[in-house]
């Protein structure tokens, strides 16, 4: 262990045990992003006028706390249907004979009853969602802890400390002796692939421009704008229909679930990986929906933390079931909730047809028998339904 590391963990010892959060959620950059915005507006929207017109209390279903993120490295996802197309062509398998998916150190795994075969990831490019070109956010900015595999050797995650609370998590993992870490391997790789993210993220953009699109998201990324002044602005005008033809219909969505969480009219529903009005909003349109989505606007200089972040590259002591990240990911949250350091997590795993399920559990099985699912396109942020 480096002197750097040594240190971490003596300053550890003695440190009270301190609860960091009600629960923890799981996901990547998109996600995030949308869960730091419905925690602010969750706080903001009680002092706007137009709220308390309506006639109802609009939060029974949102998360009042703040979250605990650990956010996981995202290039590009795929949908459930785009993964078993490409299953079916590469391997000629059909998904009743798949028994797990999983992604891990730049492979595509697929466990059938007796094989595991496996391809590079770039294989899988060509059937990415197509939105995600667009996306800045590599290393989820907006969590208090990211994971992720590059810019560490294999085996190993590299993990990013972004909050004096993931700081503290991560340093009581390690003298736990949870987790073990090394100096970061190979930041560069990390740079020149953030790099590049950006890149394609501003030439996706001027293609769709040309094809007439607007990209506000994008457009405000760095924008200094007071995020109360856009919520207001928004719960005076915005409807869903606003949404969908800003958002959605721009192919923008990102389908993280944060619109349909919280709508208080229940007048949102998921299918075909995008959200649908299922109802006419009332005379009285709230635009939560409009508010929370990550791509009307992302405020990632207000609420992103990037200043005074700390690299580590790190592997779960203890093998804990699955293989995504090392084990890191499923270390952390299993640590987290044996130490009462939250009192739920919110994770992704997937139902008998490998489609992919949100959950919020206490259940340190559940976390574990999870490791290693794919964080495949999903409403996740709808699993906050289930936490406090
Ligand atoms: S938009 Fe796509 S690439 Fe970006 S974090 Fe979300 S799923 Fe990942
Ligand atoms: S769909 Fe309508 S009622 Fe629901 S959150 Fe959006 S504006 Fe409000
Ligand atoms: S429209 Fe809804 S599901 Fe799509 S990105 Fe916005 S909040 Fe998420």
């Amino acid at each position: 262990m480096s002197e750097v590391l040594r240190s971490i963990v003596a300053d550890t010892k003695g440190t009270r045990k301190r609860p960091l959060a009600k629960n923890c959620f799981v996901g990547v950059g998109c996600q995030a992003n949308a869960v730091r915005k419905i925690e602010h507006y969750t706080y903001v929207l009680r002092g706007l006028p137009k709220v308390e017109e309506r006639v109802y209390f609009p939060y029974p279903f949102w998360p009042t706390g703040k979250q605990f993120i650990i956010g996981l490295f995202c290039t590009e996802n795929f949908s459930h249907n785009s993964v078993k197309t490409f299953i079916e062509r590469k391997w000629g398998l059909s998904m009743n004979e798949v028994e797990k998916v999983n992604i891990s150190g730049g492979r595509i795994y697929v466990h059938t009853a007796d094989d595991v075969v496996s391809a590079s990831v770039v294989e899988l490019t060509p059937y990415a969602r197509g939105n995600c070109k667009l996306c800045p956010d590599l290393m989820a900015d907006f969590a208090d802890i990211s994971v992720g595999g590059v810019g560490s050797r294999g085996g190993y995650s590299t993990v990013v400390l972004r909050t004096p609370e993931g700081k503290e998590f991560f340093k009581k993992a390690l003298a736990a002796k949870v987790i073990e870490a090394e100096e970061l391997h190979d930041k560069k790789e990390l740079d020149d692939l953030i790099e590049f993210d950006k890149k394609m993220s501003r030439r996706s953009k001027k293609s769709r421009e040309k094809k007439g699109y607007a990209i506000t998201f994008l457009d405000k990324w760095d924008d200094e704008d007071d995020p109360n002044e856009f919520a207001r602005s928004v719960n005076e005008h915005n409807i869903f229909t606003e949404l969908e033809e800003d958002v959605i219909l721009t192919g923008q969505c990102v389908d993280c679930g944060a619109c349909g969480l919280v709508c208080p009219d229940h007048n949102i529903r998921f299918e075909n990986d995008r959200p649908y009005g299922i109802n006419r909003c009332p005379d009285v349109p709230c635009g939560y929906c409009y508010m929370v989505c990550p791509r009307t606007q992302s405020f990632h200089k207000q609420w992103a933390n990037t200043d005074d972040v700390e690299f580590y590259s790190v592997r779960a002591a203890r093998v804990s079931g699955g293989v995504q990240d090392g084990g890191v990911v499923s270390a952390l949250l299993t640590f987290g909730l044996e130490r009462e350091m939250f009192e739920t997590v919110t994770i992704n795993t997937s139902d008998d047809a490998l489609k992919p399920k949100v959950m919020t559990t206490n259940d340190v099985r559940q976390v574990r028998e999870a490791a290693g699912s794919k964080y495949s396109v999903s409403p996740s942020v709808l699993g906050l339904r289930g936490a406090r």
